[in-house]
This record gives structure tokens, C-alpha cells and sequence, in this order.
């Protein structure tokens, strides 16, 4: 890393202790943009790269809660709204007992380039809480939900802070949050919240779209490799909203998975997973994937077990940050991994991305890959805009054209600076000097 840069992240490290996801990621993007950096120099001028990496506002409010039983909880609430230069903020609540500040500002750093990736008028945020909704009740979570809106709804607006789901938050709690906006505000104030239910102004597609996007981007990655998806063995972890879209996408695709898992253990179903079966059980029934094996015997359990030691063409990682380590990566090398979509954020570790490049694995960062969510997001505040209404097959072809820009960009980009098909680079200064050149735009704000 160039002199000006490492003192930018050494800026970083002594305001931020102890935020370990955040650093993570700004040294990732501070560390592929020397090439950028020495074709313009200008981009050091009036301090553009400290202004990016420090957060316009960063909000932690106190969420107070009632439980059934009648005792009272108390949780903490973040919304970091990282920078508003290409649009409103936009990004993805999530709640989950790890939620801290290091990872929201991550998780919002991330969101910010991959928002410019797409193109669509987006600026970066993100938020959450510390709430475990595992084995709440319904009434617990709409309560919750209501006090959470009821701090947060005063940082909101269609044209300033644009929320949506992410781990934890899905259209049940979308709906109690737009619920308790709309009481609180006296508006039907629709492009304030994405992801919304179909009966509540929500888009086709967006339940669909972060799988069904990763899938696409990475068969752009096998195109430009004059490879395809069809007849691949294929790896997908977690059982959340973005797994199971990623396996539908590529069951429809030809490409056969073999696995999923949860954070308790890893299901292998060698004749192919039951996609029923996981939606099922995940999305109706909240249920743990091990009842998946109750169901097909042939189907092994493996509690604790490590969905990286199974053997694929095709990785996805789309459960969680650092799910995915460096002896993971060397053992999916080994076992002969052609390429790896990332549609969780941050999911391997840097160790691990290295690993895949080194290799010549194909190797699509979440800011591109996993951005069809985000995107379909976008065409959401367009359809609530325009009080319109697009059909499914419509939706997914403006997805699939999205997703085939941002690869195009990431290839073309990561070419132009001399590293040929490293998406990583190719994404990270696509992203940065789209959110740089309308920082300048802007002037000193
Ligand atoms: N949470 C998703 C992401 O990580 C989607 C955000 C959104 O739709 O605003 O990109």
C-alpha cells in the first residue's frame, strides 16, 4: 500500500479500537486502490479518501421491550448512514445477538461500494440491533420492531434513509416496522422501507433477487472463462433468505447442491437438496435444518460439521462474515472449486479471498456478487415512486442485465489496472470511484 493510503488506514485503526469487522474491510478497499491512486492523484486532494471511510452519522439508540411472560429487555439499536453521495442512504437492518458497531459500520462500508455498483441512484447505510429473534414469538417481534421504529423513524425518508431486511429481518418484521412508521408519521410513506410485503406496496422478485443475482454473477464469471452453470456440483451455506434462493436459482439452472447448512451443523444430500423441504422447514416453520435428514434418510447430518470439507465446483458462501477460512479455501482448492460467489457479506476471510485468487478460482466479492438484493431494492423505490407495480419476469430480467453491468465493470475495471479477472480489485475501485467522483461533485460536505 502507497504511503498516503497506509496512513489513511492507520487514521482508520486509532479511531475505530476494537472494531475488528470494520478495519477488515477498509483495509481491503484501501488495499486495492494504489492502482487507482497513481492513475489519480487527484482522488488524495481535499482529504476525498479520509471524508469516504469516516461514517457521515453514526446513530446507537436504547430499544426497551416487553416480553410475553411481561419482563422488560433491553436492547441497543444502530443505524450508521455511512455516506448519501450517490442517493439516499440504503442498506439492510439486521438483528442478531452479534450486532455491535464494528460490524454495522462494516456491513455499511461494504454496502456503500456495492450500492455504487449497481449503478442506481444509492447512497451506503446499514443498521440493526442486538435482538435475537430465535424462538421469539410473533407478538415479541412486532413489539420489539414497534419501539426499534419508534427511535429510528425520526433518521428515516424516502429521500433520505431508505431501511430493508437483512439477517434476522425478513417481510414479517419489514411489515411491523412500516406499520409503526406509517402510525407514527401519519403517512403512507412507501419508498421508506424495502422488502415490504406484496400487499403493502413490496416488489416481486426482491424475495428472490440476492440469490438468484449471486447465481447470475457467477455465471458471468463461467462465461468469461468459456465455462457454464449446467450439470456443476455445487455448495451453498447457510438456510437463510439468500441460500435458498441461490439453490433454487441453480437447480433451475441445471447445477445440482449437494449442501446447506445453519449455524448448528451441515445437511449433505448427495442426490440433491430438497429445496421443499429447507423453505419449509426455514421459512414457514423456523425450524432447525437438522429435521431436514427426518425427512429424507438417505440425507446425512453432520451436527458441528465444517460445509467447506465437501468436495464442489461451485462454492457460495452466503451464511455469515468470516464463515469461510483459509484452510477452507485450500481444502475447496484442493478438492478442485472452479469458482466461489460470495452472497453473504465478507464471508471469507482475507486469507481465504487470497487463497481463491492465487489459485485462479474465479472469486466474486459480495460487493458484486451478493448486489442483485440491493439492487432489486432500487427497482422497488422506483415501482413505489411511480405507484407501478412490475411483473416477476420483467423484475428478474432487469436483475439478471444488473448483475451482467456489475460484472462487466469488475472485469473491464480489474483489466484496465492490470489485473486481469481479480473481481476483488476490479469491484473495489469500480465502487470507489463512482462514490469519489460525486463526492467531488459535491464539494467539501
Ligand atoms: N441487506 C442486503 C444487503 O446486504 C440488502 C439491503 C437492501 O436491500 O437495502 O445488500
Amino acid at each position: 500500500m502507497t504511503e498516503a493510503l497506509s496512513e489513511i488506514l492507520d487514521i482508520v485503526k486509532r479511531r475505530n479500537p476494537g472494531e475488528g469487522e470494520f478495519l477488515q474491510a477498509a483495509e481491503e478497499v484501501l488495499a486495492s486502490l494504489d492502482p487507482l491512486i497513481a492513475k489519480q492523484p487527484e482522488l488524495l486532494q481535499q482529504r476525498l479518501v479520509e471524508r469516504l471511510v469516516e461514517p457521515e452519522r453514526q446513530l446507537i439508540f436504547r430499544v426497551p421491550w416487553t416480553d410475553d411472560a411481561g419482563n422488560v429487555h433491553v436492547n441497543r439499536g444502530f443505524r450508521i448512514e455511512f455516506n448519501s453521495a450517490l442517493g439516499p442512504y440504503k442498506g439492510g437492518l439486521r438483528f442478531h445477538p452479534s450486532v455491535n458497531l464494528g460490524v454495522m459500520k462494516f456491513l455499511a462500508f461494504e454496502q456503500l461500494f456495492k450500492n455504487a455498483l449497481t449503478g442506481l441512484p444509492i447512497g451506503g447505510g446499514k443498521g440493526g440491533s442486538d435482538f435475537d429473534p430465535k424462538g421469539r414469538s410473533d407478538a415479541e417481534v412486532m413489539r420489539f420492531c414497534q419501539s426499534f421504529m419508534t427511535e429510528l423513524y425520526r433518521h428515516l425518508g424516502e429521500y433520505t434513509d431508505v431501511p430493508a431486511g437483512d439477517i434476522g429481518v425478513g417481510g414479517r418484521e419489514i411489515g411491523y416496522l412500516f406499520g409503526q412508521y406509517k402510525r407514527i408519521t401519519n403517512r403512507y410513506e412507501s419508498g421508506v422501507l424495502t422488502g415490504k410485503g406484496l400487499a403493502i406496496g413490496g416488489a416481486l422478485v426482491r424475495t428472490e433477487a440476492t440469490g438468484y443475482g449471486c447465481v447470475y454473477f457467477v455465471e458471468q464469471m463461467l462465461a468469461a472463462r468459456g465455462d457454464a452453470l449446467a450439470g456443476k456440483t455445487c455448495v451453498v451455506s447457510g438456510a437463510g433468505n439468500v441460500a435458498i434462493y441461490t439453490i433454487q436459482k441453480l437447480q433451475q439452472l441445471g447445477a445440482k447442491v449437494v449442501a446447506c447448512s445453519d449455524s448448528n451443523g451441515v445437511v449433505y444430500d448427495q442426490d440433491g437438496i430438497k429445496l421443499d423441504t429447507v423453505k419449509r422447514l426455514k421459512e414457514v416453520q423456523r425450524r432447525r435444518i437438522a429435521e431436514y435428514v427426518e425427512l429424507h434418510p438417505k440425507a446425512e447430518y453432520r451436527g458441528g460439521g465444517n460445509i467447506w470439507d465437501i468436495p464442489c465446483d461451485l462454492a457460495f458462501p452466503s451464511a455469515t462474515q468470516n464463515e469461510l477460512n483459509g484452510r477452507d479455501a485450500q481444502r475447496l482448492v484442493a478438492n478442485g472449486v472452479v469458482a466461489v460467489g460470495e452472497g453473504a457479506n465478507m464471508p471469507c476471510t482475507p486469507t481465504a479471498a487470497e487463497t481463491f485468487i492465487e489459485a485462479g478460482v474465479a472469486f466474486g466479492p459480495g460487493k458484486a456478487a451478493n448486489a442483485g438484493g440491493v439492487a432489486t431494492s432500487a427497482l422497488e423505490m422506483q415501482q413505489n415512486a411511480s405507484r407501478d407495480a412490475w411483473t416477476f419476469a420483467y423484475t428478474d430480467e432487469r436483475l439478471s442485465e444488473i448483475m451482467r453491468d456489475i460484472h462487466t465493470l469488475c472485469y473491464e475495471t480489474a483489466a484496465e489496472f492490470g489485473v486481469p479477472g481479480n473481481y476483488v480489485v476490479g469491484a473495489n475501485i469500480a465502487g470507489f470511484r463512482k462514490v469519489a467522483v460525486a463526492m467531488r461533485t459535491l464539494g467539501v460536505i
